[in-house]
């Protein structure tokens, strides 16, 4: 699994790296954001929210835009960060530092593990659900397209509207959302579902795409 470390501190990076090659994992580390938008394709990215030539919260929402890859950020306060904006940025995951190594592997194999998620689905689900209405869903690189026009999300806002979009107008239970999109760590309450149809709702620009069913749950639809 490879990770782009984006840190400007030579200390930190130097020794998150080498706890991370001991982990197991190949590490890119660049010190500025310019660095990290040209950097290769990678399986996580770990932002610093400091750094040198660009707000991190730029870089977190320029990067999610080229790509779906799972972004947690390192911050330096918890106060620094607020998590709902985070979210909104487009990362999955933020740790304060100082953080512990066990606790930073741990989140990026929960990030990890939640990005492959969808992309188990047979070939058939993939193909039925590349397109609704002017929304295009690229399984295989979690892209997002409305009208042509790039939409940045998380990865569990990908994870659920990718689940919506398996059968376009069908109504998926509350239930289901939370077993197929949350796996058992993020188990919470059913409003973090909630939360996230908001979110999503926002991005795409119009609350009618997903409609919510009294007692049962959603479904996703093109507004009329
Ligand atoms: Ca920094």
């Amino acid at each position: 699994m490879k990770i782009l470390l984006v840190e400007d501190d030579d200390a930190i990076a130097l020794s998150l790296t080498e706890s991370l090659v001991q982990a197991g994992f190949d590490v890119d580390h660049v010190a500025t954001g310019r660095d990290a938008l040209t950097a290769a394709p990678v399986d996580v990215v770990l932002l610093d929210l400091g750094l040198p030539d660009m707000d991190g919260r730029d870089l977190c929402r320029a990067l999610r835009t080229a790509s779906g890859v799972p972004i947690i950020m390192l911050t330096a306060r918890s106060d620094e960060f607020d998590r709902v904006l985070g979210l909104e940025l487009g990362a999955d995951d933020y740790v304060t530092k100082p953080f512990s190594f066990r606790e930073l592997v741990a989140r990026i194999r929960a990030v990890t593990r939640r990005a492959a998620g969808t992309s188990e689905r047979t070939s058939d689900e993939q193909a039925a659900a590349d397109r609704v209405g002017p929304l295009e869903i690229d399984r295989r690189t979690r892209r997002v397209l409305l009208a042509g026009e790039p939409i940045a999300l998380t990865a569990k806002e990908f994870d659920l509207l990718a689940y919506l979009a398996i059968d376009p107008g069908a109504v998926y239970r509350r239930t289901d959302i939370l077993e197929h999109v949350w796996d058992a760590q993020w188990y919470g309450p059913t409003k973090t579902v909630d939360a996230h149809v908001a979110a999503l709702r926002k991005k795409l620009g119009d609350p009618r795409w997903i409609e919510a069913v009294r007692g049962v749950g959603f479904r996703l639809e093109p507004p009329p």
